[in-house]
């Protein structure tokens, strides 16, 4: 039987077809914090990641989340809490920095009046979930039904100096709403900070959490095919061995011994050498003065590190980007 072409929908098609910016984050940010595989959060904080292909329905599903965050403010403060957005005394909307410049993250606010300690300051962190995701909060409590609210809740009051925050989460189907409290733990939260410092200074990929490329952490991870795969990161200063971090949330670059702005950063330079570790082959030899690493792939060739600085662009790894050592 011959099929009937799909229906034309150019509404639908546009809304698709819309770009998105794909703009690499500057800093870590409290979106980062509770995934559970530094490895993964390292490969973002370094731009390791390919740009992200993500389905658009996904972002569409971010933008309705996000849409609802202020409808839950006013929820709260119908019920006479007083939520704060903005800092008075800057004028800019409230937000948590960390790292020596290095995070960076707006926060939902900061409320007064809650109804079981209305005398104490609140952390304000809202969320619109799905329907088994909030069932699952409302069943179990956000500590083990969402870990990563958690833990973002917990870094955010460190940053506060609070101790006490207000999750507050609805059923985007129904709009049924759920509220906790959350008490500030000290070790939670130093925790979470040692484990950034870590990432934000290693110039090793930290070990994955899982080895087998079909975990359930690993599927839709934007490293995938870097991490467990054979794919080359893309060429920036932030996968160049030569860059590392420094204060005020600046990079700076040993090679040409200055400080790097995000343009320079994106563009990166013909002297970029990838940190060894982003390689998907083994280090066998380095030059210093010729400024080369030497890489035994898994097929068995070697392969030279700014071996063709003199006579090719800087991405010169299209070709072996396309190998299939998955049989190696
Ligand atoms: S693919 Fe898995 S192990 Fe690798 S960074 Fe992503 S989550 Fe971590
Ligand atoms: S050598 Fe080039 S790519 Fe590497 S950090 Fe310096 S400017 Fe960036």
């Amino acid at each position: 039987m011959t099929a009937f072409p799909a229906p034309l929908n150019p509404t639908v098609d546009a809304i698709e077809a819309v770009d998105r910016p794909k703009a690499r984050p500057v800093r870590m940010s409290l979106a980062d914090i509770g995934k559970p595989c530094e490895r993964s959060i390292w490969y973002g904080f370094r731009w390791a990641n390919r740009d992200q292909c993500r389905p658009a329905r996904w972002n569409r599903a971010g933008d309705i989340a996000m849409a609802v965050k202020p409808l839950l403010i006013k929820w709260l403060t119908d019920t006479g809490v007083s939520v704060e957005t903005v800092d008075l005394a800057t004028g800019n909307y409230h937000a948590v920095h960390a790292l020596d410049g290095h995070f960076f993250s707006p926060i939902d606010g900061i409320a007064t009046g809650v109804k079981e300690a209305p005398k104490t300051k609140h952390l304000v962190v809202t969320a619109a979930l799905n329907t088994q995701a909030y069932r699952r909060v409302v069943k179990v409590g956000l500590a083990e039904a969402k870990p990563d609210h958690l833990t973002k809740a917990q870094f955010a009051m460190h940053l506060l100096g609070l101790t006490r925050a207000i999750y507050v989460c609805c059923d985007r189907n129904d709009g049924s709403v759920h509220a906790e409290r959350i008490k500030y733990d000290a070790a939670h939260a130093m925790a979470i900070a040692a484990r950034l410092e870590r990432i934000k200074f290693v110039q090793r990929a930290p070990v994955r959490i899982a080895d087998k490329p079909d975990h359930y952490e690993c599927r839709n991870c934007a490293a995938h095919s870097i991490c467990h795969g054979s794919e080359f990161p893309p060429r920036n200063c932030r996968t160049c061995l030569h860059s590392g971090c420094v204060q005020n949330g600046e990079w700076f670059c040993v090679r040409h011994n200055q400080e790097l702005t995000t343009e320079d950063q994106l563009a990166g330079c013909p002297n970029h050498l990838y940190l060894p570790e982003l390689v998907p082959a083994e280090q066998i030899d380095a030059d210093e003065r010729a400024e080369t690493v030497t890489y035994r792939l898994p097929d068995g060739r070697e392969w030279v590190d700014g071996g063709d600085r003199q006579t090719s662009s800087p991405q010169p790894l299209e070709a072996l980007e396309s190998a299939d050592w998955s049989a190696s």
